[in-house]
């Protein structure tokens, strides 16, 4: 059995390599991406059951479906969605949902029907313990995880616990005390600790790593409601939220599901005194539907980041690392970005063919991702619902008109919150020092506008090879050196392919070499690439590119983590990667 609800001490394995403090999002998939790598993890969450009245979050993007789908999650949590792509992609601003519409953001959340260009999948509106029942379901069918429930992480003492160091085994170990619901505890060793213990963090306390920044002015509150009226009264096409600019109440409104649930937030509130919660969403609807409240659920917008990422294999992912204001939807996303990132390097280093930068690394590139996500969510987060009411938005004459083609131009300020393609897939890594700078120009960097780049440290940029075939579904588990298949044959390809495979044996270092043709509008690569070779690490991001595939066999053991080597290190290794540079 790999799941036990409501866990005893008694379930607890005595040592295991790497221990998950949390099972929320960013625990749950970091757990599945080290399985999909055959690395065993023990994944320790206090909360039995998943409750279905917190929604949360409910904006996967692309960049997170398209990880889903590298561990043949996409489709099953499509499936399991309540709300269907098809059924609305477009953001309206309006005076009320029975009122006026007074501008729109379509396809907004990378919301697209059919086939997607950018990544191989597109967004998907779900809520968070849908998501987490999926992630869920697929940890408790897996061999290599152990998911308890009902226990805590209570203390953990690094560099203790974690076996003999040496060649091939890696040098960090904590012993983490786990805690049942009578506050009796058991110890376990193992390799690596995961805090993903969310926003108040057990493990990042222990670390003394304390979060720095601030906090919104004011509150909002989240309901969760279900109305058998709401459908049929609202006036407006359908759409993926509504926000309504209301003189009295101002806020958004969106469904959960094709039946009768609702999600609200209301925005702007003092966080003060108990709201009559159905009043404030008639107050949105315009008219006077029916409520039940389901829940209710106060919060105010942190912007929150940890100056370190953890130390000695303790590493803090997702909201224990970082809390992002929730306006255009980064948070969740965010944390799914992180474990990517550090499941390959936990499993090299387990492995044995980690480099010595390859941990700090995790750092090195998450931290600007999260800075960057809660700056511009912050600035969105200045222009809300109610920055923009106006009673004159709700006319029917000549003034409303009037004001809502006012409102209408002031809404572009909020673009990059429903349009944030730039933010959602045009991170990178450049200054990394696991990836090969190459000296050609970068794009800058763009909330709102995506220009694909093989940019050593970018996203591999998308191609769909024929109707069902994404470029990313050739990449393996471990590295990938992509090559054009029109630039380099015969010979050359094979003496360039035998350079870079001996190079990644040095270290053992799990290189897959793979032609690709042109995609399918015939497009060469070499034209998405801006050269005939991409080394692609195992999180789709670019180590390296060039006009030589040779020139890999220098990068790959930089991508992993390693120094050049120099003559007086290793003369045999510095003869080979002088010989392939190209
Ligand atoms: C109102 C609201 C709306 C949001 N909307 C969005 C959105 O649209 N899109 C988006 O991307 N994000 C959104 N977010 C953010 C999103 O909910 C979080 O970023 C996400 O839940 C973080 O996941 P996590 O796994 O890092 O942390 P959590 O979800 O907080 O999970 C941490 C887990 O650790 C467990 N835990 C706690 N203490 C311990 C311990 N001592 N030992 C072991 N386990 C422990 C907890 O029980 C929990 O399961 C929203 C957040 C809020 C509040």
């Amino acid at each position: 059995m790999t799941a036990v609800n409501n866990a005893a001490l008694g379930d607890l394995p005595e040592r295991v390599p790497v221990l998950i403090a949390g099972g929320g999002p960013s625990g749950l998939f970091l757990a599945l991406d080290l399985a999909h790598r055959g690395i065993r993890s023990l994944v320790i969450e206090p909360r039995t059951t998943i409750d279905p009245d917190r929604p949360r979050a409910k904006t996967t993007n692309a960049r997170t479906m398209t990880h889903l789908r590298r561990l043949g999650l996409a489709d099953k949590l499509r499936d399991a969605a309540p709300l269907p792509v098809a059924y609305a992609q477009d953001v309206i601003f309006c005076s009320a949902l029975t009122g006026h519409e007074v501008t729109r953001f379509r396809q907004a959340f990378q919301l697209v029907p059919g086939r997607y260009g950018p990544q191989p999948e597109c967004g998907q509106q779900v809520p968070q313990p849908v998501m987490e029942a999926v992630l869920r379901e697929a940890a408790a069918e897996s061999p290599l995880i152990t998911l308890l429930t009902g226990l805590s992480v209570e203390d953990l003492d690094i560099n203790q616990g974690g076996g003999t160091p040496g060649p091939g085994r890696p040098r960090f170990g904590s012993r983490v005390a786990v805690s049942d619901a009578t506050g009796r505890r058991k110890a376990v060793d193992c390799n690596f600790v995961a805090a993903a213990d969310g926003g108040s963090s057990t493990v990042r306390r222990r670390l003394n790593i304390r979060l720095a920044g601030g906090s919104a002015e004011l509150s909002n509150i989240s309901v969760l409601f279900r109305s058998d009226t709401l459908a049929a009264a609202i006036t407006l096409d359908p759409a993926v939220q509504y926000w309504v600019l209301g003189p009295e109440v101002s806020g958004m409104v969106g469904r959960l599901d094709l039946g009768s649930t609702w999600w609200a937030i209301i925005q702007g509130v003092d966080g003060s005194g108990s709201p009559d919660a159905g009043r404030l969403v008639r107050s949105l609807v315009g008219a006077d539907v029916d409520v039940e409240v389901i829940a209710t659920d106060p919060w105010t917008a942190r912007m929150l980041l940890a100056p370190g990422y953890g130390h000695d294999g303790v590493f803090l992912i997702g909201d224990a690392a970082h809390l992002n204001p929730p306006w255009g939807g980064h948070g969740f996303n965010t944390c799914i970005g992180d474990a990517a990132n550090l499941a390959w390097k936990i499993a090299a280093a387990l492995e044995g063919w980690a480099g010595p930068a390859l941990p700090g690394s995790y750092e090195l590139e998450r931290r600007p991702v999260a800075a960057r996500t809660i700056r511009d969510a912050a600035a969105n987060g200045k222009s809300l619902a109610y920055h923009f009411a106006d009673p004159a938005l709700g006319r029917a004459d000549a003034d409303g008109e009037a004001a809502r083609r006012v409102a209408k131009d002031a809404l572009a300020v909020k673009q990059s919150e429903f349009d944030s393609l730039g933010l959602v897939l045009g991170y990178t890594y450049g200054s990394s020092p696991l990836v090969v700078p190459d000296g050609l120009p970068v794009p800058a960097e763009d909330p709102v506008s995506y220009v694909p780049s093989a940019s050593p440290g970018s996203l591999l940029p998308h191609a769909w090879l024929d109707a069902t075939t994404s470029l990313y579904d050739l990449l393996g588990s471990g590295f990938t050196l992509l090559v054009d298949r029109d630039s380099l044959g015969g010979a050359a390809a094979g003496q360039a392919y035998a350079a870079v495979l001996a190079a990644a044996a040095i270290h053992k270092i799990p290189l897959s070499v793979v032609d690709v043709g042109p995609d399918q509008d015939g497009t060469p690569m070499t034209t998405h690439w801006q050269a005939a070779a991409v080394l692609v690490r195992p999180d789709q991001h670019v180590a390296w590119r060039g006009t030589d595939p040779v020139g890999a066999a220098a990068a790959i053991g930089v991508a992993a983590g390693w120094p050049l080597a120099t003559p007086s290190e290793d003369p045999d290794r510095r003869t080979r990667v002088r010989a392939v540079l190209p």
